[in-house]
């Protein structure tokens, strides 16, 4: 077994500022529920935000309240809240929590912003099935509860290459949208405001992929647990002034630590591919887990499916459309295998971790074989750990940390 230590867990400075900027949204979304004027779209993680920047909503992500749900552990015991109204235990624990907790009238946002007590009422509901079919299940429950409509795109899935036809598609299916959007937020769409809307989203992507970047430094100066806590603003506050600040500052820090050779972790040994969703419930026992093992698990697919590259100030919609349809999660086995090799090379990995998450088959790649042809094809080897997102009861904690340990050890005698 490898040597215990000490976990060092090292504080990135900027995350005074984050807490600062995600409280001031939570708290303006807050004040927009409660306004007689103002009118609240709730999105889709990659659903048109910029969309509904533009036209004035104030926007609320129910996957960020969700990965809230999971983070504070409050999710296990809500899941079977939705399940008892017939939402299986199967599906998207982002979905079950959420809804369990609404059924049940409870936030995390109540314990972390006093004065808030749920998310607000959404006038209107706009999602994009890119990433799986939950997410439209999810918001249509919630326009029958609240008597609103729900809108959305239907998106292609399983392609390899973003053709023009289904740029054509997306781009057509969002101009769609529009009317109902008018009507609900009583204005007409202004394009001039929703180009600088893609300019700014397009600015906080970029300044995300170099924040993401500074891992293929040696030492890597964040790790995948960092990143899940500061890829926030990228999620909800794509599209604003405030995500741009905070990803140039976050960025001076981190190239800081990459000229000072400041590691995330202490003597880092061996540098990690995580594959699918985090395991909300237990960001700090695996990155304690990870650190005790000298083990850097450095990038992943999830905090680099909120990079948008084709975002166009010049062509807002059809490149709102292409970047919805480049994202991973939305491409074929053939796409995210030759994305996977990318990435193992450029960032230096020696293992790859698949997180098999029971309720999420959309984010959990290691069902079809491809870890063993990307093993294959690299030499490198991978490890699958069974768990969830949010349901605590598909995690098992001693099985995790042995299996961890099996795989670390392996790749110590590979050295
Ligand atoms: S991608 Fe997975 S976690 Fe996200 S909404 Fe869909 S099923 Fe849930």
């Amino acid at each position: 077994m490898a040597e215990e230590k000490q976990p060092q867990r090292k504080k990135i400075q900027a995350t005074g500022q984050m807490m600062k900027i995600m409280s001031d949204y939570f708290y303006d979304l807050n004040d927009a529920g409660q306004s007689a004027t103002r009118k609240v779209a709730w999105c889709t993680s990659v659903g048109p935000a910029e969309l509904l920047r533009a036209m004035g909503f104030a926007v609320h992500f129910p996957e960020n309240h969700a990965a809230m749900l999971g983070a504070t552990r409050m999710a296990t015991e809500l899941i079977p809240e939705a399940n008892a109204i017939g939402y299986s235990p199967d599906i998207c624990s982002y979905l079950t929590a959420d809804i369990g907790a609404h059924l049940k009238g409870t936030s995390p946002l109540a314990k972390a912003y006093p004065g808030i007590e749920a998310p607000p009422r959404p006038d209107v509901l706009v999602y994009n099935t890119n990433q799986c079919r939950d997410v439209q299940d999810w918001f249509t429950w919630y326009a029958r509860e609240f008597g609103v409509p729900c809108i959305g795109i239907t998106s292609p899935k399983n392609f390899t290459d973003v053709t023009e036809i289904l740029v054509d598609d997306v781009t057509r299916q969002i101009e769609a949208l529009i009317p109902t959007l008018e009507e609900v937020a009583g204005e007409n769409l202004d394009m001039q405001r929703l180009r600088e809307t893609v300019a700014l989203s397009r600015e906080c992507t970029e300044l995300w992929r170099q924040v993401l970047e500074t891992a293929a430094a040696t030492p890597a100066p964040l790790t995948f647990f960092d990143g899940t806590i500061h890829m926030g603003p990228a999620v909800v506050l794509r599209g604003t002034r405030q995500a741009v600040d905070y990803y140039r500052r976050l960025l001076a820090e981190l190239e800081q630590r990459i000229a000072e050779k400041v590691a995330a972790v202490d003597g880092e040994k061996h540098r990690i591919y995580w594959e699918g969703m985090p395991v909300w419930g237990r960001l700090r026992q695996h990155s304690e887990l990870f650190s005790e093992l000298q083990t850097s698990v450095l990038v992943s697919t999830y905090c680099s499916s909120w990079i948008f590259p084709d975002f166009d100030a010049n062509d807002p919609l059809r490149s709102m459309a292409k970047a919805y349809l480049a994202l991973f999660i939305v491409r074929s086995d053939a796409y995210k295998e030759a994305y996977i090799k990318r990435m193992l090379e450029k960032f230096n990995i020696d293992g790859i971790i698949y997180h098999d998450a029971k309720t999420c088959p959309c984010n959990s790649n290691s069902r079809y074989g491809m870890p063993q042809r990307l093993e294959q094809e690299t030499g490198i080897p991978s490890l699958v750990i069974s768990g969830d997102l949010n349901d605590l009861r598909c995690v098992s904690d001693e099985q995790t940390r042995t299996n961890v340990e099996a795989f670390i050890e392996q790749l110590e005698e590979r050295r």
